[in-house]
């Protein structure tokens, strides 16, 4: 049985996160999304309430579960008997980043292998900093989450 780890913010999920994580989870037994947190770094939307929001947005998809990590992924990754870790690739830039960070995470752990999916075209600008920033200056973010981070984020923000 092959368990991947989709690990990210997800401050908020979006529908480029979606995208990544339902197809991760056509090619592995198991999924789990991670929400990764710092108790020392305030982020936008408290942790449960970004857990239970993608709990919400991917209840239909038995294979997935979603959890919540602090430290360092390859350990939580050893914790929970993980071989993969899914990483989801946008542009060049993201390229860069992902390649140092997977080969940082290589060298904590070699039994632990990133495999990056590459986004929809639709979804290749969509970041959570953007809806974040769209959000605070009153803009639309509907086509750019799930209905129930939507219905969520308007009602309370
Ligand atoms: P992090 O804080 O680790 O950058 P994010 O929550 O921003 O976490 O993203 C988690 C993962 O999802 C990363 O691999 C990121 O590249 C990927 N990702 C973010 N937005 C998109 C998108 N629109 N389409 C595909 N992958 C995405």
């Amino acid at each position: 049985m092959t368990i991947a780890i989709y690990p990210g913010s997800f401050d908020p999920i979006t529908n480029g996160h979606i995208d990544i994580l339902k197809s991760g989870a056509e090619i592995f037994d198991k999924v789990i999304i991670a929400v990764s947190y710092n108790v020392n770094k305030k982020g936008f939307l408290p942790v449960d309430v970004r857990t239970n929001l993608i709990r919400e947005a991917v209840k239909d998809i038995p294979n997935i579960e979603v959890d919540s990590f602090e430290g360092l992924t390859v350990e939580y990754a050893k914790k929970r008997g993980a071989s993969v870790l899914l990483r989801g690739l946008r542009t060049s830039f993201d390229f860069e980043y992902e390649m140092q960070l997977s080969q940082t995470n290589q060298a904590l752990y070699d039994k632990i292998k990133t495999v990056f999916l590459i986004t929809k075209p639709e979804y290749n600008f969509i970041s959570s900093s953007c809806v974040r920033e769209i959000l605070v200056n009153k803009g639309d973010i509907k086509s750019f989450v799930p209905e129930v981070v939507y219905r969520y984020l308007t009602q309370n923000y």
